[in-house]
């Protein structure tokens, strides 16, 4: 198994000495397949959560690389970090996992569990369905997430974690990467994230991919836009993400939840 690659990168010490982050606990952490994944389907929510004031991290399972118009991974991952910078994350981990040919399987079940098990969040974003007519590294991930989640938490099994605690995830969303389709995968529900204030950071990640998003690929930025604009408008946000619940999501507060403040932050 590859050795996995993490970014604590020179914003987050810049933010106050958290080069230390091997053991940095976090109170969310979104997992792609492909370095720009988690840009597209929830780059707003995260830069947003980050505004707030919340620990955001990202898990690239694999570096994405080969692509057609990139020299090589050190570019894809350079272009990551700064993605993340402009995201504001405070943690970028990438697990080496093989691009083109990731599977769902123990082994990358048991490296993600353990970023699981060593940053603590209390909520995983991870893909929601397959995407057909695009890579399968999604799906795949999707199933890698799931299970990892799981894995998090169990009891004695320590040695196939480098013996970190357990760790109960209390919560897991799933983006749909849905630029093609008009239905939704089957889920208990779903809710859309208000990212008007972060909207502009979110294009301006994606951006930093200048090896998958060439000008001759700049309709991704329009497209994204429009998705992001159509999401926030059912839901009374200048622009929106939407993610999938796999439990009913329960409400404390009635009011707070029907009369969101949109764009405070
Ligand atoms: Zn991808």
């Amino acid at each position: 198994m590859p050795e996995p690659w993490a970014w604590p990168g020179s914003l987050a010490t810049e933010r106050g000495g958290m080069a230390a982050d091997a053991e940095m606990e976090l109170d969310v952490i979104a997992v792609g397949a492909h370095p720009d994944d988690v840009e597209i389907a929830c780059g707003g929510t995260l830069a947003r959560l980050a505004r707030q004031g919340y620990k955001v991290g990202i898990v690239d399972l694999t570096d994405g690389e080969p692509t057609p118009l990139s020299p090589g991974p050190d570019v894809r991952l350079a272009e990551a970090q700064r993605a993340g910078e402009v995201l504001g994350v405070h943690l970028r981990v990438n697990l080496n996992l093989p691009n083109r040919r990731l599977f769902d399987d123990f082994e990358a079940r048991v490296a993600l569990a353990k970023v699981f098990r060593r940053h603590r969040p209390r909520v995983v974003l991870g893909f929601g369905g397959k995407t057909v007519m695009a890579s399968p590294d999604h799906f795949q991930a999707m199933q890698i997430t799931d299970a990892a989640v799981f894995y998090s938490r169990l009891t004695k099994w320590d040695e196939h974690f480098d013996h970190l605690p357990v760790h109960t995830i209390q919560n897991q969303f799933g983006f749909p990467i849905s630029l093609h389709r008009l239905d939704l995968p089957e889920a208990a529900g779903a809710f859309v994230t208000d990212i008007g204030p972060t909207l502009a950071s979110k294009l301006e990640a994606i951006a930093c991919y200048e090896t998958q998003f060439p000008p001759s690929k700049g309709g991704i930025f329009a497209l994204v836009e429009a998705m992001n604009r159509y999401h926030g408008l059912t839901a009374g946000f200048e622009a929106g993400e939407l993610f999938l619940t796999y439990r009913t999501v329960g409400v404390d507060d009635l009011m707070r939840m029907a009369c969101p403040a949109p764009g405070r932050s």
